[in-house]
């Protein structure tokens, strides 16, 4: 019936998935999202990704929790939950409102009260407004009264950004995606964004019609490779050879830019020296791409007039993504290929919000606007704003808050739309871990892996049922509108917030998140130009932005870096790297390599994409990649139950023959709860950005499986 589906409202918001923070439509009728269209966004321009368009209803999933919920007495924390919803009574009762803050609130209070303030941990999301998350840290460092609050941006850019502000002072991208257009040479490295970033994708196939170079560097083929001017499809975990044998080449038929590693970089000499060793005959054998390759390479992105770089996970997602990120931070400086239109540097933020949430302060050794806990004076500040004392110690990371848990140092637990269940490395670890906990409260849309773990659910909202604000991977803070009522008894999650908070002791009244916003951007002086009221105008604006009249700088570190004091002051810092093997690598009984990732129709760790009807009949079940001539090695053919196991758990699932990564590699996306691939990746986390080795570790594989 035609009449049925013309909606009877439409709501601007932006996309609720990746970074590229494309501008959307909700069109709704009887509180019901019928289609999404796409808006003329700044990041986007009408163009939207098949998440974006088709995974919105999710929202009206019937898994959706509608009430709070109360683990049964005497049922014990299982971490082998195989996600059926016929059995959430069996293990949860329901419970008003009242009861249930009440009793997660009193938990939490008694534990910081008999164990001290550091016996307690939040994980705040990367999926929620920058309001919930800067109220969420906010909460943690003076309702628990530790540092002890992260989110996944530990899993995916912590080491792109412990380089970045070491390297140039500032964790966030110099230039906006778009800027490839304006580039004449672009080096897309260890990321895949065809999958995931797809609209970022467009604007570098765009790019290249026009022109553009692009150079793909990956050990995997990708969708972008077949437009790629080269391909570098080096061998996993050689980064550090591959990119210092190209500055090598840089140095060696100076190449480099010495006015501006004169007047704008310190540490230059160092890096020169310690390239030294790594010519390209040395590391061609080390990272499978020949040295004419490198060279080529190395002086098509010096000598352009302007050569940009965008990077993922593959770069950041190992114990050495930090020296990774190091390198290209490097070879940015060298060539003075950064402050610019069309140079720089560009880490592809993943979440939606990773980059908002991160900015206001959910890491566990920065205030908002990255105002180290351990400066005196920016605790003074915080101190006098929030009317409070607040602990001088950086807090724990995921991982290491896992590892924690299970010392008996961290007793309960805050967990807000995060699923480190699925998504922690070796979780097997992690739900033992969140298993042992006193009290773990959740607050989600779903009963994920992890609320499974919980003693007490609290029945969030979905993206489309709130308004906030959304920071996307350039530096855009954008305003998202709800469009629908959340359903049943599910609240707002600021109002959940808060009330968590008040039974731990605070007296907060915000009524609307213009409110929690305002007093954000009086604490960040990056934002403080942004008002509530201009974004309601304007729809988006981008930071740094100082002043009302500000428009926002798209491309910064024109005239020098935010960093430095003295005669640094200003000047960006070249930090040599050397090679660093993977924490784990093949041998005898674990010949073959895992890398870990996502799929184009899923996302993170599926609980919204696989319930979205038309992502979730494109890829319904759980996959592995495997190289064709692996899988005939095997004795298998696509289809097939394979086994993959390492030394941490095994899983089974079904192998696609696929000649993308290189033989012996095996990629698995991490959505899948029936074969939780995360059971098996290793836990080593890189020593500066504490990120665990999510894209290399030892593996075998078998034909059959359960
Ligand atoms: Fe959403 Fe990213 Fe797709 Fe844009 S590219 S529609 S932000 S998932």
């Amino acid at each position: 019936d035609a009449a049925l589906s013309v909606p009877d409202k439409q709501v601007d918001s932006v996309c609720p998935y990746c970074g590229v923070g494309c501008q959307l439509t909700y069109n709704v009728k009887d509180n019901k999202i019928l289609y999404v269209e796409g808006r003329d966004g700044p990041a986007n321009h009408g163009r939207l990704c098949v998440k974006g368009r088709y995974g919105f209803d999710y929202a009206h999933h019937p898994h959706r929790l509608t009430k709070p919920l109360i683990r049964r007495a005497g049922v014990s924390k299982t971490s082998d939950f195989a996600m059926d919803p016929s059995r959430v009574m069996d293990v949860f009762r329901e419970a008003s409102w009242e009861e249930a803050l009440d009793l997660a609130g009193g938990q939490l209070a008694r534990i910081r009260d008999q164990n001290g303030k550091r016996a307690l941990a939040g994980f705040g999301s990367a999926k929620g407004s920058n309001e919930e998350a800067y109220l969420f840290q906010k909460l943690v460092r003076t309702g628990f009264g530790s540092n002890n609050v992260d989110h996944c941006t530990r899993l995916c850019h912590a080491s792109s950004v412990a380089a970045l502000l070491e390297g140039i002072g500032s964790g966030a991208v110099s230039n906006p995606v778009m800027d490839v257009t304006r580039a004449e040479v672009v080096i897309v490295i260890g990321a895949n964004p065809t999958v995931n970033h797809p609209v970022a994708a467009t604007w570098i196939k765009n790019a290249v019609r026009t022109g553009t170079k692009l150079i793909m560097c990956d050990p995997r083929k990708s969708d972008l490779t077949r437009h790629a001017h080269r391909h570098l499809q080096f061998k996993p975990d050689t980064d550090v050879a591959m990119l210092n044998a190209m500055m090598h080449v840089i140095v060696h038929e100076n190449l480099v830019d010495r006015d501006f590693i004169a007047s704008r970089t310190i540490g230059y000499e160092e890096l020169a020296k310690n390239v030294e060793g790594y010519s390209p005959e040395l590391m061609a054998p080390i990272c499978g791409i020949d040295a004419d390759t490198l060279r080529y390479v190395a002086r098509l992105y010096a000598t352009s007039k302007a050569s940009m770089i965008l990077w993922g996970m593959g770069i950041s997602q190992h114990v050495h993504g930090t020296d990774n990120a190091r390198c290209l931070i490097a070879l940015a400086l060298m060539t003075g290929q950064i402050g610019r239109p069309g140079t720089g540097l560009h880490p592809l933020r993943g979440q939606n919000n990773v980059q908002g949430a991160s900015d206001a302060g959910l890491i566990p050794m920065m205030y908002p606007d990255y105002q180290r806990v351990d400066n005196p004076d920016a605790k003074a500040r915080f101190e006098a704003a929030w009317g409070m004392p607040l602990d001088e110690k950086p807090g724990l990371t995921v991982v290491e808050i896992m590892d924690e848990i299970l010392a008996g140092g961290i007793k309960g637990m805050y967990i807000m739309g995060e699923n480190p269940a699925m998504s922690d490395p070796d979780a097997n670890h992690a739900r033992a871990a969140l298993a042992a906990l006193d009290c773990l409260v959740v607050q989600d849309i779903f009963l994920t892996e992890t609320a499974y773990l919980a003693d007490v659910i609290l029945p969030a909202s979905a993206f489309a049922e709130k308004t906030g604000t959304f920071t996307n991977t350039d530096r855009l803070v954008q305003l998202g509108r709800q469009a629908i009522q959340p359903p049943g008894e599910a609240k707002q999650d600021l109002w959940i917030i808060q009330e968590l908070a008040r039974r731990l002791g605070l007296a907060w009244n915000y009524t609307h998140p213009s409110q929690v916003f305002d007093e954000k951007r009086r604490l960040m002086r990056s934002i403080s130009g942004i008002t509530w009221e201009r974004l309601e105008r304007e729809g988006a604006v981008t930071y740094p932005c100082t002043t009302d009249d500000d428009p926002g700088q798209p491309v910064v570190f024109v005239d020098s870096f935010p960093r430095g004091l003295g005669a640094e002051k200003g000047r960006a810092r070249f930090v040599p790297a050397d090679i660093i093997p993977a924490d784990e690598r093949p041998d005898a009984e674990y010949p073959m390599v895992l890398i870990t990732g996502r799929q184009l129709e899923h996302w993170h760790t599926g609980s919204m994409t696989r319930r979205a009807g038309v992502l979730d009949a494109i890829e319904p079940d759980p996959v592995a990649l495997v190289h064709p001539l692996d899988l005939e090695a095997l004795k298998g053919r696509p289809g097939d139950v394979i086994t993959i196991a390492s030394r941490r758990g095994e899983v089974s699932l079904y192998a696609r023959a696929d000649d993308s990564s290189p033989r012996g590699a095996i990629f698995v996306p991490f959505c899948y709860y029936e074969a939780a691939i995360n059971r098996l990746t290793n836990s080593a986390l890189d020593p500066f950005g504490k990120i665990p080795e999510f894209k290399y570790c030892a593996i075998r594989v078998r034909l059959g499986g359960e």
